[in-house]
């Protein structure tokens, strides 16, 4: 891991200039749809970026609100004035890493995830298969109904999202080739122009 290598960027007072709070971009965004908070707009972000570029402090709201953020840049292409969001929304996040340092368990978790097991086959097996047992011993609905995941933050809240894990794992499948099988189907039409 090269995390001596840092490349410290912020939001472009340029970019963040040439925002003048129309508010048009605000029903091409999806977090805005969803959740009907300005703070989770387009608008509501760059604000924001620009209070943090006058000397607010990057706090815990802030993160949260430009984390939602899904960098889609739908609100780049409904915007009139040509804000380019995609810049401002990576400059952000690049900020809140190198001035808001993540909780140590969020970055042995991080490490895990992308230092480890996503580059794993094996450990992504594994992790399959342990969530298949999660749900099919019947662990799942109890976490569930008892209220137990709320103590878990996140993590808690993220596993309401959890996929039902089904058997056999799409993992075993990987770099497999399968013989093409029948025969390819041309229609009349495509014959003709033949
Ligand atoms: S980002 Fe563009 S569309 Fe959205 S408020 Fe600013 S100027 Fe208007
Ligand atoms: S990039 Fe972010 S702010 Fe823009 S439309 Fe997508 S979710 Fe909304």
């Amino acid at each position: 891991m090269a995390d001596s290598i840092v490349i410290f960027d912020k939001p472009k007072q340029a970019d963040l200039d040439r925002c003048v709070h129309c508010g048009l971009c605000l029903n091409a965004c999806p977090t805005y749809r969803e959740l009907g908070v300005e703070m989770d707009s387009p608008r509501g972000r760059i604000y924001q970026m620009v209070q943090v570029a006058g000397g607010a402090p990057i706090s815990e709201s802030y993160i949260e609100h430009i984390e939602l953020c899904l960098a889609c840049r739908a609100c780049e292409t409904a915007c009139p004035s040509g804000v380019r969001y995609g810049h401002l929304v990576e400059a952000a996040r690049a900020e809140i890493e190198i001035r808001a340092p993540r909780p140590l368990p969020v970055r042995w978790l991080r490490r895990f995830v992308f230092g480890f097991l996503l580059q794993s086959p094996a450990a992504l097996r594994t992790a399959g298969a342990l969530m298949y047992l999660y749900e099919a011993s019947g662990l799942q609905k109890l976490a569930r109904s008892s209220g137990l995941l709320k103590f878990f933050g996140k993590l808690g809240r993220l596993e309401a999202l959890a996929p039902p894990a089904e058997p056999p794992f799409f993992f075993g499948e990987i770099g497999k080739t399968f013989p093409a099988e029948g025969w390819p189907a041309v229609s009349p039409t495509c014959r003709s122009r033949a």
